[in-house]
């Protein structure tokens, strides 16, 4: 086994360079993964502006164990050599959320401030391995793998955690399924896994939202699944989901755009009475209280909604195993190791043109 490993490291002020590590010693709880590749993911940008301590991003992990204690092995059912994906959460396992199995609510988990997160914590935290954009990383004993079939395309199988937010959100969440009309607004990573999520629970009417300079996004969203696409700068959405329905409008909006808060308005015109909305794309502005009217007089439920559960990730993978969605069209870029900064930048719209989803390949 090898003894040192190279790492793209993060710091303060958006720079990234390769670092070489000491391979961390394996004990009976732990392991080392060979990463294979690591998804982009639209986290990775502000996580990597708000880098105060260094370390290394990237947590959309798929890879093969490659060395593991007793213990571990016997814990996660795993093997040297398995093909995995690992969950970007570290939890306790003993909190209120994790005995209830919503362990992305532990606050060890914490994206801003718990202790262990892989694409998260620090390279002060021992042993520094804990991020994605690196030859290999270090598995902590709380680690939480799934395994990964060996015939699917590395960069699809990096695609488990965003297509599991798919199906946390429009089927867990949202309730998507057997004659149900859901409305994504939004055609990025998010609301494609969501768009492909309902249609494979069997929604009746996939209508995905976005702006004309999404015109490849909602093209590749028609490939996936979604039924409908509408340009919302040519064509009014409510009155195209209106006349999509027959009026009755739609059970389930899911909001996975970066809109202001005319998405917000445009869900609850397009959501039915009793429907729901799910906010996922709105982020650090104020909701407006002029709208509360309508949501009370058409009793809608509107609810947050973020990441995974354990269940939905062994959806994903199923589903992308299953060799069923066109999931080829979403993987457009590949980077290496070397090129992590400009991956980032790639994400946030400021490098490389036509990026649905990015992967990083450490040994390419
Ligand atoms: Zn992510
Ligand atoms: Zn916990």
């Amino acid at each position: 086994m090898v003894e040192k490993v190279l790492a793209a490291v993060s710091f303060e002020g958006l720079m990234t360079e390769i670092r070489e590590f000491e391979m961390p010693k394996v004990s009976a709880d732990d392991g080392i993964l060979r990463v294979e590749a690591v998804g982009v993911c639209g986290t990775d940008w502000p996580l990597y502006q708000n880098t105060k301590n260094p370390r290394i991003l990237g947590h959309h992990v798929i890879g093969h164990v490659e060395k593991i204690g007793k213990n571990a092995a016997k814990r996660w059912g795993v093997k040297e050599g398995d093909r995995v994906t690992l969950e970007e959460y570290i939890p306790c396992g003993a909190c209120h959320f994790c005995r209830m199995g919503e362990f992305r609510m532990c606050p060890e988990t914490d994206l801003w401030r718990g202790s262990y997160r892989y694409g998260c914590s620090p390279i002060s935290t021992a042993p520094a391995l804990y991020g994605g954009y690196s030859q290999y990383m270090y598995l902590h004993p709380n680690t939480v793998l799934h395994k990964q079939p060996t015939y699917v395309p590395a960069d699809q199988a990096a695609l488990a955690l965003p297509v599991s937010n798919g199906f946390e959100w429009a089927c867990i969440d949202g309730g998507a399924g057997v004659g149900k009309t859901v409305v994504i607004q939004g055609p990025g990573q998010l609301g494609l896994s969501c768009a492909m999520a309902a249609k494979a629970a069997g929604a009746d009417q996939v209508i995905i939202s976005g702006l004309s300079a999404d015109k490849d996004r909602l093209d590749v969203a028609k490939k996936i699944g979604a039924d409908h696409t509408v340009d919302v700068q040519e064509v009014d959405l409510v009155e195209r989901v209106h006349e999509i329905t027959g009026g009755k409008m739609a059970d389930l909006v899911i909001d996975c755009s970066a809109g202001g808060a005319s998405v917000i308005l445009s869900s609850i015109n397009v959501v039915k009475h009793k429907g729901t909305i799910l906010l996922g794309g709105y982020k650090h502005k104020p909701i407006p209280e002029f709208y509360s009217d309508e949501l009370i007089k058409k009793c809608i439920t509107m609810k947050g909604v973020r990441g995974h559960g354990y269940q939905s990730v062994e959806m994903a993978i199923e589903v992308i195993a299953s060799g069923k969605y066109p999931l080829n069209e979403l993987c457009t870029h590949t980077f290496s190791l070397s090129e992590v900064d400009y991956a980032m930048k790639t994400v946030a719209g400021k490098g490389a043109k036509g990026a649905i989803s990015s992967t990083v390949l450490p040994w390419g």
